[in-house]
């Protein structure tokens, strides 16, 4: 869920760890929020209705006047359903694991403040038993592939588990999970509590320094990176730092073609160049559009199509002037992505798995550290990816 109250908050933890002076100078910037914010949080809402209906915390009445509710939101959509059911699906498996069954609360809040100044959140979902304790977070985004090895929101949701549970339940052993069903990502990672308590006493001095907004600020090496969701992003000028920093010629007298070394370096620096550019844009129109100055710069209506005020009634128009009604409609299939969110990805597999091709993509460039296999003229795309003979 997100958490908007704390300073320090479990979900920006990379970040003001990673940068200690970044929480300070967010507080700057109005939490704007965004369009797959706001629909993280309504399968968020689903996910713990559902949640709460497998525990027995809620009547069935008003499990069908909530969920009634939500799937009124403009966001709504088929398959928050599918996925929302594999992840009660996930929490019904890890409560299996347990040898008795497991206490399980849903929406937690977890104070870590013994080890983050002011520090609290909110996980999804905690189980324990058994000596185990489990913490679940239903990640909806897709954008950006979630690990749980060494996440500190995890870590520190476990770190106020572990506070508020510890006193009733033993706890030797915690397991992190992300559940990241759009793009089937489930990864979990186990630590035992004596690494929990070695790995909190480690970053408590480094919260203290983020806290009073100390530090040096220290933007991600590509630009981009923990940078990402920091309301400073834009203005920042560490992060501007990257770009400003002259191109300099590593062989000593610069001769007058770039080398293939150069060349490598200058295409990582324009990817990060390139979204920062597109943050400074998009900040300097939103300034614009306030009334504020941006010196040479306006906002200005962008290139628009003609379009009929009423399509229905402009055709209506023309079969009644004579024209076929066969020659002014068209019948396309509607795509791939879009049969996949009317079916759900389960129903999808199940159903059209074997009409569905994944041709070799185009060539295109990538760093060397991407997981795909690199490919030349000579091994085409289709042998990398494993699909010729
Ligand atoms: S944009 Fe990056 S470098 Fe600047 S404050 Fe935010 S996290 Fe730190």
């Amino acid at each position: 869920m997100p958490e908007q109250h704390a300073l320090l908050s479990a979900s920006g933890a990379h970040r003001w760890l990673s940068c200690t002076p970044s929480a300070r100078l967010e507080t700057q910037f109005p939490d704007k929020g965004s369009e797959s914010a706001t629909e993280g949080t309504l399968a968020h809402s689903i996910a713990e209705l559902k949640l709460r209906k497998y525990l027995g915390t809620i009547s069935p009445q008003k499990y069908r006047a909530e969920s009634k509710k939500l799937a009124e939101n403009e966001k709504y959509s088929h398959e928050m359903e599918t996925y929302t059911d594999s992840y009660i699906e996930f929490i019904k498996d890890k409560a299996a694991e347990y040898a008795t069954k497991p206490f399980i609360v849903p929406e937690q809040k977890l104070d870590f403040s013994n080890i983050v100044p002011e520090g609290f959140g909110t996980s999804d979902c905690v189980m324990i038993g058994c000596g185990k304790l489990v913490i679940i977070d239903f990640k909806y985004g897709q954008g950006v592939k979630v690990e749980a090895k060494m996440n500190p929101q995890m870590l520190l949701y476990a770190v106020g588990a572990v506070n508020e549970f510890a006193i009733c339940y033993p706890i030797n052993v915690i397991e992190v999970c992300i559940f990241q069903p759009r793009i089937d990502n489930i990864d979990t990672y186990t630590v035992t509590w004596e690494f929990l308590d070695v790995w909190a006493n480690g970053i408590k001095p480094i919260a203290e320094k983020a806290y009073k907004g100390e530090g040096e600020f220290n933007p991600s090496p590509d630009g981009n990176g923990w940078c990402r969701f920091c309301r400073a992003k834009s203005l920042c000028r560490a992060r501007a730092a990257f770009s400003e920093k002259p191109y300099k010629s590593t062989n000593g007298a610069a001769p007058e073609l770039l080398s293939r070394e150069e060349i490598g370096e200058i295409l990582k620096r324009a990817d990060a160049i390139k979204k920062w550019i597109a943050d400074l844009e998009e900040w300097s129109l939103s300034e614009l559009l306030a009334g504020n100055e941006v010196p040479g710069w306006k906002a200005v209506e962008g290139r628009s199509v003609r379009q009929f005020s009423d399509t229905d009634a402009a055709f209506k128009h023309l079969v009644d002037s004579g024209y076929d009604e066969a020659v002014l409609y068209e019948r396309k299939p509607i795509t791939l992505t879009a049969v996949e969110k009317l079916l759900g990805k389960k129903d999808f597999e199940a159903q059209l798995s074997e009409f569905v091709i994944k041709p070799p993509g185009k060539p295109t460039l990538a760093l060397e550290t991407d997981k795909r296999t690199a490919i030349t003229n000579k091994t085409t795309a289709a042998e990398a990816f494993g699909s010729a003979e």
